[in-house]
């Protein structure tokens, strides 16, 4: 495992490792932030979504109200006509009928007038609705624009760090071109990559994974060489001064 040729490759990866782990929580924190964005945009849809049902209901109900009304004020200026012209009636008996036909038909209309009044107040209400659902829309599509330029700005700030970050990974990695030990540390940080590489605690066991490691691996880490934790597979070093 120990490279015979070049720089000593431990302290290289030790610094690799460290761009690794910092690469990890800056795109973690990127994830995160896309994540929250796209949680809040769902929320403010949602309502948006719901609201558009109930404007939907609103002019379907105005649309049957004004058609109502029309059609209420029709009959009831039909009757009017009728209730005037009762007098050209002569015959008394014709007379009491076409009074008693106009009544029916005024009660009935009288009704359907309730009727529209109820819906009347049913779209009022629906239209304080639909007032209030679009006032705490626009809010929270503030909110969620402010949201998103803030993260944005944080986002763009994240991606120059990571490029920043990757450039010197790509820098020190070219030390160790072609060498196994990258390809293995690569793997590694694939399954750790919050601590791909760990310290021997106490000079005898594994930071990562806490197993007991045998004097040959205390010697080896001690020497400087590339030694992976039987237990865990992280690479091991000795602890920091
Ligand atoms: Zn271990």
């Amino acid at each position: 495992m120990a490279d015979t040729q070049g720089p000593p490759a431990l302290p290289i990866l030790t610094e690799i490792s460290k761009l690794d782990v910092q690469i990890a929580l800056l795109s973690a924190q990127k994830k995160k932030l896309i994540g929250d964005v796209a949680a809040r945009k769902q929320v403010v849809d949602g309502h948006a979504a719901k609201s558009a049902v109930r404007a939907k209901v609103l002019v379907d109900k105005q649309t049957l109200c004004a058609k109502e009304e029309k059609s209420v004020k029709h009959e009831r200026d039909r009757i009017n006509e009728r209730r005037a012209a009762l007098n050209t009636l002569n015959n008394y008996k014709l007379q009491q009928a076409a009074e008693r036909e106009i009544d029916y038909v005024a009660k009935q209309i009288g009704q359907r007038e309730d009727l529209l009044l109820g819906l009347m107040r049913e779209i009022e209400v629906i239209q304080k609705e639909v007032a209030d659902a679009d006032a705490v829309i626009r809010g929270l599509s503030d909110e969620l624009t402010a949201f998103e330029k803030e993260a944005s700005e944080t986002i763009q700030g994240i991606d120059a760090q990571l490029q920043t970050l990757q450039a010197e990974r790509t820098s020190q990695a070219a030390g160790l071109a072609g060498q196994r030990c990258l390809v293995d540390y690569n793997r590694i940080k694939d399954r750790f990559p919050s601590n791909p590489i760990v310290e021997v605690l106490n000079r005898d066991s594994c930071a990562g994974c806490f197993m007991k490691l045998g004097p040959q691996v205390i010697v080896q880490v001690s020497r400087g060489d590339v030694v992976k934790c039987p237990g865990c597979s992280r690479i091991l070093r000795l602890a920091a001064e």
